[in-house]
């Protein structure tokens, strides 16, 4: 009896492994016909056809019409559609929470946001329910769950938001409270590790299976992807390269520590920087626009009308980050580097100052392998991320393309 049930047991695992083997196939390669998906998979066509029947049935593939015919009838073409499932992705950040309906391909269907105001603990908190409250009443089709993208240091496997500083949340079993509340898979990772998530696997970069991340925003912070798998590092912080000391600028950082790299490499960091030397350079446009209280917009313009001293303060900062990723190239020999957040919008000649000098600071022969780009994910990368998360746990589909 017990043989038995094993052997049934075990039956219904393979199966559910070759459906997702199925499932992954067409999502990936798309329109595929069943006897290309029964000789990329290396399973029957027989057990092909039984397995793409039941997705069809529960709205996880269709049928798009015929192909090319090599001979025969001309095969007729499956697709995942993209709608099939929608997921809610959540951005906790620093200011607001934001949330999104994503679908299958990363595409935004809604979008929600709520006001963070300072709210830290159990307010932030009720903050975020309300974001999620309002998702699961405007979702138009079946949901396959939650993703939410949190700063700290976040344990994955288990949906715990170990430290979040910012937040004052501390051992705060997020995932599973969140799970209880909608009766949903809820997965929950750091935000730069999400934001990592959602480049490689909506950014098109196909071929590749590793790929760090660097978010230059408010705060810096890589999120590093090993063989098509997030690693989180032994206490779940790798990629927390904002905090490592790199100026010798003594400037506090919101951490306590001084000189980090996001006391120089950060947009903030840039608007402070120009706010101190305005004052003494009365010939540069920086001198006005401090007076007229100067925002990173502003400074924007005035990189982008050529000012001397802001492509200085610039250039600094591009500098400082450049030396950072060339380290990144150097201890993990991963070729993709993908730059996201707010500093990006300073664009190609940013860009090669950071290229530069990461070629220059790491080996000349992994340096060469190495592309450093910007990242091509449109809409909010910490909720798509989170999204994607999501997606790659319950369906096993990450389509890198
Ligand atoms: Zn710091």
């Amino acid at each position: 009896m017990q043989v038995e049930s094993l052997r049934k047991a075990t039956h219904q695992r393979t199966r559910q492994i070759n459906s997702q083997l199925v499932l992954r196939t067409v999502f990936e390669r798309a329109p595929i016909s069943r006897a290309e998906v029964a000789r990329v998979t290396g399973l029957t066509r027989t057990t092909v056809s039984e397995l793409v029947e039941e997705l069809m049935d529960e709205g996880l593939a269709r049928e798009i019409g015929r192909g090319q015919s090599t001979g025969g009838k001309a095969p007729i073409l499956l697709e995942v559609p993209p709608d099939a499932r929608l997921m809610i992705g959540i951005d906790v950040g620093d200011t607001a929470v934001n949330g999104a309906i994503v679908n299958l391909r990363g595409e935004v269907r809604h979008a929600t946001s709520v006001p963070l105001e300072g709210r830290d603990g159990d307010r932030a908190l009720e903050q975020l329910e309300a974001v999620l409250d309002e998702l699961l009443t405007s979702a138009q089709g079946p949901l396959l769950g939650v993703g939410i993208g949190t700063p700290g240091l976040i344990d994955t496997s288990t949906g715990t938001v170990r430290w979040a500083v910012n937040l004052d949340w501390r051992d705060l079993p997020l995932g599973s409270l969140l799970q209880e509340r909608t009766g949903l898979p809820v997965y929950v990772a750091n935000d730069s590790q999400a934001a990592a998530l959602a480049e490689f696997t909506f950014g098109g970069h196909a071929s590749a299976r590793s790929m760090v991340v660097v978010r230059v925003g408010r705060g810096v912070g890589a999120g590093i992807v090993l063989n098509g798998q997030l690693h989180q590092g032994d206490g779940f912080g790798a990629g927390e390269i904002g905090h490592t000391a790199v100026a010798d600028n003594y400037r506090a950082c919101r951490c306590g520590s001084t000189g980090c790299l996001e006391t120089i490499a950060s947009p903030r960091a840039l608007v402070q920087r120009a706010r101190e030397v305005a004052p003494h350079a009365p010939e540069s446009s920086l001198h006005r626009l401090v007076l007229d209280g100067l925002g990173f917009d502003q400074l924007l313009t005035a990189y982008e009308a050529g000012d001397e001293l802001v492509r200085e303060i610039v250039a600094d900062a591009a500098h400082q980050l450049g030396r950072a990723i060339g380290g990144l190239v150097g201890a993990l020999n991963v070729r993709h580097i993908v730059l996201v957040g707010e500093m990006t919008r300073l664009g190609e000649p940013w860009l090669s100052i950071v290229r530069r000098e990461a070629h220059r600071s790491a080996l000349a022969l992994l340096a060469e392998d190495t592309r450093i780009e910007i990242g091509r994910v449109e809409g909010n990368q910490v909720a798509v991320g989170a999204a994607a998360l999501l997606m790659s746990r319950e369906l096993g589909v990450s389509p890198g393309a």
